[in-house]
């Protein structure tokens, strides 16, 4: 089908994807419906217990400045220097993100951020935003999206080319593809849950520094903590569902006080009430959904955690849904039908999702673990310096991932694996010495990575 201007389009779910990707679309002059099957977040408290914040990074904030909505935004932003890293027995010790004064992250709350995503949408005439209704899934021969309206119990269809499902990890029109063996589906699922727990602010504001990412590293589990606007913090507790220690081991009450006591006695005490909200609050899963294709012809894409759901460990799936929406709205520009649009996106995105993918997993062991390892710290400290000496050449990975989106995830994958070559290089030339050997540096650096991409 060809695209035309005000042609009607579907979003499915008005998350964060859901409803900046509406924005771009009615921005475009299309007559967006979309349908999101909870009730108006403007009137009511949001559903408890999913990631109450998140960081934003340079991607997603590249998309909301580009749909021109990073003014309103501001406000909601909390700026996170580095990762805070609290041991047993030691003073917390912050480590930058990067070397650059704006080479930071951002904690922000996901309901604020939907929230105003949703009233931004809203400001175009031609967007029908429908909450309350579910979509139960996509008719492909049919060309209908099955919906069901909550309020009258009513189910109805609408037209399904084109449609943008943006339902999120457990997406009801990808599972509706997999049924109709339109679409591969591999959930690769994590044997790590999570529980959320707050941190109140302190009669005199917060009991954390603000600006940091807080983690407590356990190797084998993690506690981290995220600032909130109102001097709260929100902490997430990852930890293995079985094994000695536990969210199994944790089931007995009795052992949840002792547990914190013991790992992370410095945030302990922050946590007065921590016996009744580990009770309150759910024991989540994360895991990897690989999808295989996203779009079904003309009719169908899947974005955002509904195509490519990643673990949370390098807080960059929102903004690889975010730079989804980005690279399907600059695709816009030169397709003229959906069916190649879709294909376009579809090739442009795949192995940079598989990549973040990938890089997200990886992150989990350096959170928990690699921080704590002496090796791990001083191949850090050597990578600043080659960043300094070389910034068009040597930027660590994870300032590649975070502060450069004109660095895809795939490139920032690959050139971190070269750099991580060259870096164990130097560390076994250099034996125990704090030092590396520049001359060698130069020349890996020179003959192995290239200028970085334009
Ligand atoms: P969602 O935000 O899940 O939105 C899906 C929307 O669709 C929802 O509004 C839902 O109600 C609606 N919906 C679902 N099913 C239906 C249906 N059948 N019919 C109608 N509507 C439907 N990412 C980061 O970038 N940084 C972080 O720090 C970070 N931290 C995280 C921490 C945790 C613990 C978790 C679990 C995730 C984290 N993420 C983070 C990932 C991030 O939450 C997701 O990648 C992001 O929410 C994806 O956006 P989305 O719009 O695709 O999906």
């Amino acid at each position: 089908m060809s695209i035309r201007r005000a042609q009607p389009v579907s979003v499915v779910g008005a998350g964060l994807a859901g409803a900046l990707l509406a924005i771009l679309l009615a921005r475009r002059g299309f007559a967006v419906s979309l349908y999101e099957r909870r009730r108006d977040p403007r009137r009511g408290t949001p559903e408890a217990g999913r990631s109450i914040n998140l960081a934003l990074a340079a991607r997603g904030i590249r998309a909301l400045e580009h749909a021109g909505l990073m003014e309103r935004v501001r406000p909601l932003m909390i700026e996170m220097r580095g990762r805070m890293v609290h041991e047993v027995g030691r003073p917390a010790v912050l480590l930058p993100y990067g070397q650059r004064a704006h080479e930071v992250i951002y904690s922000v709350e996901r309901a604020a951020l939907n929230r105003l995503l949703i009233e931004e949408a809203l400001r175009f005439p031609g967007l029908a935003l429908r909450f309350n209704t579910l979509c139960n899934g996509a008719d492909v021969p049919g060309d209908a999206l099955q919906l069901h309206d909550a309020a009258s119990g009513r189910d109805y269809h609408a037209p399904l080319t084109p449609t943008i499902a943006t339902d999120g990890a457990g997406s009801a029109v990808r599972a509706s593809l997999q049924r109709a063996g339109l679409a591969s589906v591999r959930e690769e699922p994590l044997d790590h849950d999570y529980k959320e727990l707050t941190i109140a602010a302190g009669a005199d504001g917060c009991l954390l520094e603000p600006h940091a990412l807080h983690i407590w590293p356990r190797h084998g589990f993690m506690l981290i903590a995220l600032p909130n606007t109102d001097g709260s913090f929100t902490a997430t507790l990852f930890l293995p569902r079985t094994g000695p220690v536990s969210f199994a081991t944790l089931a007995d009450a009795s052992e949840i006080e002792p547990f914190f006591a013991r790992e992370f006695p410095d945030a302990a005490p922050l946590l007065p009430d921590l016996r009744q909200q580990f009770a309150r609050h759910p024991q989540a899963h994360m895991g990897t959904v690989h999808t295989a294709p996203w779009h079904a012809a003309d009719h169908v894409l899947l974005l955002g955690d509904a195509a490519h759901a990643i673990v949370p460990f390098h807080g960059q799936g929102m903004n690889a849904a975010f730079e989804d929406c980005y690279t399907l709205d600059r695709l816009l520009e030169t397709q003229a039908e959906w069916g190649a649009l879709f294909a376009d996106f579809e090739r442009e995105r795949r192995a940079n999702v598989a990549a973040i993918a990938q890089m997200a997993i990886e992150n989990y062991g350096e959170m928990r673990e690699r921080v704590l390892d002496t090796r791990f710290l001083r191949q850090q400290a050597w990578a600043r310096e080659l960043e300094r000496e070389f910034p068009e050449r040597f930027i660590p990975r994870y300032s590649m991932v975070m502060f450069h989106p004109e660095i895809s995830y795939a490139e920032a994958l690959r050139r971190g694996a070269v750099q991580q070559e060259i870096l164990d290089a130097l560390s076994q030339h250099a034996g125990d010495s704090p030092c590396f050997d520049w001359a060698s540096a130069d020349h890996l650096i020179r003959t192995r990575l290239s200028l970085k991409a334009p």
